[in-house]
């Protein structure tokens, strides 16, 4: 099928990637010059497991192209793919300016009839305005246009797997619009290993889909948080409790583990707009609103234990490794290490940082602090150098392997505080290290 990708961010690149992947004709466009010149020259702006790969493959088969020239994207293409990004406004609300200009724009330059998707993460009720909002615009019926929701669940660190292999396509679709219902499950049939994962629903049901699913994996993050803070109190230990309760199949293990609070492009902005979109309806969102509460308070968590274990913060200096909001991902937005390091500075302390990726976005953020207090280092024992502590922040493989004479060697005092709970806490008190992590 021939396909446009509007916006090549983390989802509309993987996307057209992927799609590219099953012989589909892809092109890209991007109103950022800057990234769709880095693309064109087979560069990736942003990191994924294997996307180089994959994205080298479709360029020399000729299957993905990228472009400024919104024309050529869409005379080009029958599907239409929205992707751009869907941020945050001022009053907590998604921001849909960049998806209304790219639409207004498509509708511009469409001469014939299209299917728009909508991949980006809309609040519910969005595709209609869409739809309205097009028939006003094209009052001349130059072009048909079809709206359909498919929002995308990939997850960055392994974005790339989760569109190959996903656990279940979701489509909203008119109940009338056999058309669409047919092309995409031609479009998708390669895709899923079994068809029973394409769950096809009215839009408003698919859009509400998306933020529910990330609104309840937020809860479970902010639920054992809030656990692991009462654990710290009373001195138990989390990992424990997190045995106890995960052995449990209506519990289970995953998103069962405490940490720095949940950062990224998503979760802090959906659960926000949830809010937001309930309140629209008189409707006050307590499980969310605590939700979100306690992930403001939990990024400061860890900070707050570093200031109160040091008394004295003159001349502190402490070592922080991962910047990232999770492994496997260049993305800071909304990182806890954007937090973490602002709090501690704020309390006069030298921080020495390193980040396998992130190193680089991270020093652009502080770009205003001298590298005399917070500097940014290129390999993880280099950070440790002349530190009275480290605060582990994201758990990448890298940083599991600890060298602990190299580390006693490097380090003025043997501190550890472990923000993800990544760490053996007995084997670090056996090498006369002190041990903090979240709630043990
Ligand atoms: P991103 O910020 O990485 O990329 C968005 C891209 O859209 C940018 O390259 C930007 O230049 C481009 N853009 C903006 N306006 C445009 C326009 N008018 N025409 C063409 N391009 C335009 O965003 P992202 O992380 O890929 O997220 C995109 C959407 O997908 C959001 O709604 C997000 O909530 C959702 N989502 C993201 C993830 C994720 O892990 N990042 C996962 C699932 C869903």
């Amino acid at each position: 099928m021939n396909i446009g990708i509007i916006g090549v961010g983390y989802v509309g690149l993987v996307t057209g990637v992927g799609f590219a992947h099953f012989k589909n004709k892809v092109v890209c466009f991007d109103i950022d010059q800057n990234k769709i010149n880095h693309l064109n020259n087979g560069d990736l702006p942003i990191y994924e497991e294997g996307l180089d790969e994959y994205l080298e493959k479709a360029i020399d088969s000729n299957l993905i192209s990228f472009t400024n020239n919104l024309d050529d994207c869409i005379s080009s293409s029958d599907i239409i793919f929205l992707c751009v990004g869907t941020p945050q406004d001022k009053a907590g609300a998604a921001d849909l300016k960049y998806l209304i200009k790219a639409v207004d724009d498509i509708v511009e330059v469409a001469k014939k009839d299209l299917i728009l998707v909508c991949k980006s993460t809309v609040p519910v009720g969005t595709c209609d305005k869409i739809e309205k909002r097009i028939n006003l615009s094209n009052d001349d019926n130059r072009s048909k246009f079809k709206v359909v929701s498919n929002p995308e669940f990939l997850k960055e660190g392994t974005a790339l797997k989760d569109f190959l292999e996903p656990d279940r396509v979701v489509l909203g679709i008119d109940d009338s619009d056999y058309e669409s219902s047919k092309v995409f499950f031609d479009l998708y049939a390669e895709i899923v290993s079994d068809q029973s994962l394409i769950l096809v629903m009215p839009r408003r049901d698919a859009e509400l889909t998306k933020y529910a699913a990330n609104a309840m994996l937020a809860t479970k993050i902010s639920f054992i948080n809030e656990i692991a803070v009462i654990s710290d109190k009373y001195d138990a230990d989390i990992k424990n409790i997190q045995k106890g309760i995960g052995a449990d199949p209506r519990i289970g293990y995953e998103f069962l583990n405490p940490g720095c609070g949940y950062g990224g492009s998503c979760f802090p902005k959906d659960v926000k707009a949830l809010i937001n979109k309930a309140k629209e309806k008189n409707i006050e969102s307590y499980v969310l609103g605590a939700v979100d509460k306690r992930n403001e308070l939990q990024k400061k968590y860890l900070a707050d234990k570093v200031k109160s274990f040091f008394f004295n913060k003159e001349n502190v200096t402490v070592s922080i490794w991962g910047l990232s909001f999770k492994p496997n991902t260049d993305d800071i937005r909304c990182a806890s290490s954007l937090d973490v390091i602002t709090e501690l500075l704020d309390s006069g302390f030298k921080i020495k940082a390193y980040d396998p990726i992130s190193n680089a976005s991270v020093e652009e953020y502080f770009n205003d602090i001298g590298s005399d207090i917070l500097s940014f280092e290129i390999n993880k024992y280099d950070a440790l150098k002349e530190s009275h502590g480290l605060i582990l922040l994201t758990e990448w493989d890298e940083f599991k392997s600890f060298d602990f004479s190299k580390a006693d060697d490097l380090m003025l005092s043997k501190n550890i505080f472990d923000g993800r709970n990544f760490y053996d806490k007995d084997e670090f008190l056996s090498h006369d290290w002190k041990y903090s992590g979240i709630g043990r």
